[in-house]
C-alpha cells in the first residue's frame, strides 16, 4: 500500500532532474502521475520506465495547452488531487546585458507557467478531498544571485503567487506550499558557469550538492496527509545555505 494510493497528480517539467525524481517518488507511493513537459522523447521513455505514468507534451507558458491538458487528465481520471509546479528554465546574464527576450522567457515559463497551471487545475483540485500543490522555487528567489536577475525574480514571484493562492484556497481544504532547493545536481546546475558553481558549493554548510531525490522526498511529504496542517510555507532544502 502506498501513501498516495488512488490519488491523481500532475508534475510539470517531470522528464528529468528534480521533476523526474518527484514523478518516481509519487509513483512509488501509488499516485497516478501525468507529466506535462516539452521533450516528447524523454516523456515516452518515462512512460516506459514507470508503467501508469502518462506524458503530455505541453509548454506551461501557453495557457490554452495547459487548460486542454487539465481537461484531458480530469476526463481520464475523474479527479485531480495534486499539482507540482516544477518546470523551470534559466537564461543567465548580467542585468546590463540581459535582453528583453531572456527576461520574458524566464518569467513566462517559471512564473506565468505556474499562474497558468493554478488557473487550469485548481478548479479540479478543490473538489478533491485533501488536495495539495507544491511549487518549486529556489534559494535565489530569496537571496538574489549575480547573473540571475530574471530567474531570481521569477522564483521570488512564485513564492508570492503560491502564498497568495494558499490563502485563497485554504477554506476549500487545499494546501499550497513552496519548496526552495539550494544547489541540486541536475542538468540545470551542470550548465552554470564554473565560478558560480564553485561559489555555491563553498558556501554550503553541508559541503555538498543535494540530490533530486532529497527534494522529491520533501515534496511527497508536503502533498501527503502527513502535512495536513502545513500550508503557505516555504521549505528550504539547501544543506544549510542561506537563509
Ligand atoms: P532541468 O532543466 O533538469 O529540468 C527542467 C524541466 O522543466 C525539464 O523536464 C524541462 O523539459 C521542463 N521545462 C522547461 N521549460 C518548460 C516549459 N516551457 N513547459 C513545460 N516544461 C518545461 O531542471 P531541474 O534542475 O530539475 O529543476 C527543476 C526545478 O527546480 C526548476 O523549477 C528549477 O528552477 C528548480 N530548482 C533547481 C535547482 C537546482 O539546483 N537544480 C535549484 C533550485 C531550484
Amino acid at each position: 500500500m502506498g501513501e498516495l494510493d488512488g490519488r491523481v497528480g500532475v508534475v510539470t517539467g517531470g522528464t528529468r532532474g528534480i521533476g523526474r525524481a518527484i514523478v518516481s517518488r509519487l509513483h512509488r507511493e501509488g499516485c497516478s502521475v501525468t507529466v506535462l513537459a516539452r521533450d516528447e522523447e524523454a516523456g515516452r521513455a518515462l512512460e516506459a520506465e514507470f508503467p501508469g505514468v502518462e506524458f503530455l507534451k505541453v509548454d506551461v507558458s501557453d495557457f490554452a495547452q495547459v487548460r486542454e491538458a487539465a481537461r484531458l487528465i480530469h476526463s481520464r481520471h475523474n479527479r485531480i488531487d495534486y499539482l507540482v509546479n516544477n518546470a523551470g528554465i534559466t537564461r543567465d546574464r548580467l542585468i546590463l546585458r540581459m535582453e528583453e527576450e531572456d527576461w520574458k522567457r524566464v518569467i513566462d515559463v517559471n512564473l506565468t507557467g505556474a499562474y497558468n497551471t493554478f488557473r487550469a487545475f485548481l478548479r479540479y483540485i478543490i473538489k478533491a478531498d485533501g488536495g495539495a500543490v507544491v511549487s518549486i522555487s529556489s534559494v535565489v528567489g530569496e537571496t538574489g544571485n549575480i547573473g540571475q536577475a530574471n530567474y531570481a525574480a521569477s522564483k521570488a514571484g512564485l513564492i508570492g503567487l503560491s502564498r497568495s493562492v494558499a490563502k485563497e484556497v485554504a477554506g476549500r481544504g487545499v494546501r499550497v506550499n513552496v519548496v526552495a532547493p539550494g544547489f541540486i545536481s541536475t542538468r540545470m546546475t551542470a550548465g552554470l558557469p564554473e565560478e558560480v558553481r564553485d561559489l555555491f558549493l563553498s558556501r554550503i554548510p553541508l559541503k555538498r550538492a543535494g540530490s533530486p531525490e532529497e527534494v522529491a522526498d520533501v515534496v511527497e511529504f508536503l502533498l501527503s496527509p502527513r502535512a495536513s496542517y502545513i500550508t503557505g510555507q516555504v521549505i528550504h532544502v539547501n544543506g544549510g545555505l542561506y537563509p
